[in-house]
């Protein structure tokens, strides 16, 4: 049994059945024994792979982004670049990589802010960055000030609750032991009567609580976020809850702490938290338009020129990876949200 199965079930043997968005906060964020805190997870040999561990372009594409955001905000010689969930430092490493080539004024402007709980990833960060960076438990420690924040597969990591109709009335799904096992039961609450039997909905209070902070600083100060995540672009009932471990989706209750566990970003809802804070929210776009609006293809031929036949093959596969309406380019979504008022928030359609 993992350490921290034993934590939950010793939790459950005293307080009950657990809601699912405490369950998964131990799972991932346990301070000794949480998935995230003791492990890199990325990469190939790894439980899953991102766009920026699949692709140097996908920062270039995101730091062209940025810097249109920079100029629409009135080129502030000093803002916070926030990055949440920075993973191996990656993508923040390819989009100043870009900038300080391509737009040197705005690389000498920004304070790179990253929000990263993982000690392990907090270290490779900290390789990839040389350093150059500000690290904070939580985007409340961030300064404030002109922003500039993204996010890549940071908000599916945040814990959700779930909801489930039985017998024509809602229920939490929470985490309960049987026969010695951890397994999902059902706990009456007191929700609006719609719905069939059968309907999973789910709420993500930790993550609207973001969006809206996010929404408040860009009401206070000129800024722009990025966010791409999987998910879907108007809340819909659904089961989205899912464990993977080793690139293979496996069940909740298999080896807690050992894999990753996520859920589909409902964008509607995070437009919302947005706009309460008082920011413009954008009509998201799939990950496929952003990129192909903001010039993939081109960098990739780019790339592909100064290359030998081998790695053209390679560039053309990380291309499709990203941008293919079968991989990614369909399934994960990209929203910006902006000071009210800001100029241009190019590729995105009007408010
Ligand atoms: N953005 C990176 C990594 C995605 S994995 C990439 O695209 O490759 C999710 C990241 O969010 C990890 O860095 C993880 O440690 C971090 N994370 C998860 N929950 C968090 C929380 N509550 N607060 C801050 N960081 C968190």
């Amino acid at each position: 049994m993992s350490p921290i199965e034993q934590v939950i079930r010793e939790m459950i043997g005293i307080e009950g059945p657990m809601r699912l968005d405490r369950y998964m906060s131990l799972c991932l964020g346990h301070p000794v024994h949480g998935y995230y805190m003791s492990r890199d997870p990325l990469g190939e040999k790894g439980d899953f792979i991102t766009a920026p561990e699949i692709s140097q372009t996908f920062g270039e594409l995101i730091a062209i982004w940025c810097v249109g955001a920079w100029a629409a905000m009135g080129s502030p010689a000093a803002f916070n670049l926030v990055e949440l969930g920075p993973g191996r430092g990656t993508l923040m490493a390819d989009i100043l990589r870009t900038v300080r080539k391509a737009a040197p004024a705005f690389a000498s402007a920004a304070l790179v802010q990253l929000v990263e709980t993982s000690p392990v990833l907090r270290q490779r960060q900290r390789d990839a960055l040389e350093g150059q960076a500000r690290w904070h438990d939580s985007l409340d420690d961030v300064p404030d000030g002109p922003m500039i924040l993204v996010a890549n597969e940071f908000f599916d990591a945040l814990p959700i609750r779930q909801f489930e109709k039985w017998q024509g009335r809602w229920h939490e799904r929470v985490m309960g032991l049987e026969d010695g096992g951890l397994t999902i039961g059902l706990a009456p609450i007191d929700l609006a009567p719609l719905g069939t039997d059968g309907d999973v909905i789910e709420s993500a209070p930790v993550r609207n609580r973001i969006a809206e902070d996010i929404g408040f600083r860009l009401a206070r100060n000129p800024g722009a976020a990025l966010i791409v995540d999987y998910g879907h672009l108007v809340s819909a009932p659904g089961d989205t809850l899912q464990a993977m471990r080793g690139h293979r989706y496996v069940s909740l209750t298999e080896s807690p702490g050992d894999c990753d566990l996520t859920s589909h970003v409902d964008f509607e809802a995070l437009a919302k938290g947005f706009r309460a804070g008082g920011a413009t929210a954008w009509p998201a776009i799939t990950q496929r338009a952003f990129l192909l609006a903001m010039g993939l293809e081109q960098r990739i031929a780019r790339l592909a020129s100064r290359s030998e036949p081998a790695t053209r093959a390679v560039l053309e596969r990380q291309m499709r990876r990203l941008a293919a309406e079968d991989q990614m380019g369909n399934l994960f979504k990209v929203m910006a949200a902006t000071s009210p008022g800001l100029a241009t928030t190019y590729p995105f359609g009007s408010t």
